[in-house]
């Protein structure tokens, strides 16, 4: 069987390791904040945004959670950004994804002070993770896939590493962190994407399978090598009526065929999910640190 990769556990010693942090700020006066900026009523992105101010509280950050109607208009919501990138309580900012159509994702991502983008969506700190410059910040998706290799001691230098999807949330941070010169890279990175011709031949090159497609169970038997290590990013939701909910959350990666020949999976829940909110609260702690030590 495979060693069944348990992100809640690495999720929760990330979270020790920000607590740490958090304390050695608090005793020279500094509480880092977050801000969390939600447009609209989409109960997806609401659930996300209560687990981020939830964390921040259980860790003991200050956390704003700014609600605003779907009408907000793009100037609105451009002023609300203006105001945080000035309130020096906070040190970081995202903006929940996705906003309503009428608002222009790419301007709003811009607008954010690049010191406070702890998203990482950024065209600064996106060149910065393209150029080896720890001073940016990396998205907290692909950022916790990596912990989870390098946690599990999973070798990644010359390993071939396939990433499945080329958006800038996932597949492109993830295949450029995977190729940096440094812990947990070095490997030799293909990313495959809707376009890919016999997508299986090429994801069985890899040592490393990274799944970020949102197409549930895309990934079986016959896309996998033997002992190679998979991590599954999708979440997607599938009709379920044994449920209560109606529904369960199922992976990019078909687990139950695919886990057999794998030498290590991530489970779908209860693997990347919980990383991504631990990295962001890594980013946070990081971009008070570096904005304290500017200006001390
Ligand atoms: P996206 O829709 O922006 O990108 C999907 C990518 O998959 C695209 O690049 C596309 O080219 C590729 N793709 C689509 N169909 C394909 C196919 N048949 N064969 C090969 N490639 C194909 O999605 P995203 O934002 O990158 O998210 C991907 C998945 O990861 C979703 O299920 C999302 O919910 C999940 N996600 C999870 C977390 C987490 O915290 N665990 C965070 C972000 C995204």
């Amino acid at each position: 069987m495979p060693m069944i990769i348990d992100g809640k556990a690495i999720a929760e010693k990330v979270k020790a390791q920000c607590r740490e942090s958090i304390a050695a700020l608090k005793s020279r006066g500094i509480t880092p904040g977050l801000a969390v900026v939600i447009i609209g009523d989409d109960p997806a992105s609401h659930a996300y945004v209560r687990s981020k101010v939830r964390t921040c509280e259980e860790l003991g950050l200050h956390s704003l959670k700014i609600q605003k109607p779907s009408e907000t208009s793009q100037e609105q919501l451009l002023e609300i950004i203006a105001e945080l990138n000035a309130d020096e309580a906070i040190d970081g900012i995202l903006v929940q994804s996705p906003p309503p159509p009428h608002i222009d994702e790419g301007a709003v991502v811009r607008a954010i002070d690049p010191a406070k983008d702890v998203d990482g969506f950024h065209p600064l700190n996106v060149a910065k993770l393209a150029m080896d410059d720890d001073s940016g910040f990396v998205p907290c998706t692909p950022f916790g896939c990596q912990r989870l290799l390098i946690e599990h001691g999973i070798e990644t230098s010359g390993a071939r590493v396939v990433v499945l999807g080329r958006s800038m949330i996932v597949g492109k941070p993830m295949a450029l962190l995977m190729m940096r010169n440094g812990i947990g890279g070095n490997a030799t990175v293909t990313v495959a994407h809707s376009r890919t011709r016999d997508l299986a031949s090429v994801t069985r090159e890899a040592d490393i399978l990274i799944a970020a497609i949102g197409k549930p169970h895309l990934v079986t038997a016959d896309h996998v090598k033997d002992g190679a290590t998979v991590i599954d990013v999708g979440i997607n939701r599938v009709v379920d009526s044994t449920t209560k909910s109606g529904y369960r959350l199922v992976g990019d990666v078909d687990f139950d065929a695919v886990a057999p020949k794998c030498s290590a999976i991530t489970p779908v829940p209860g693997g990347v999910g919980p990383m991504t909110i631990a990295m962001l609260m890594a980013n946070t702690i990081k971009s008070s640190q570096l904005r304290h030590r500017a200006t001390s």
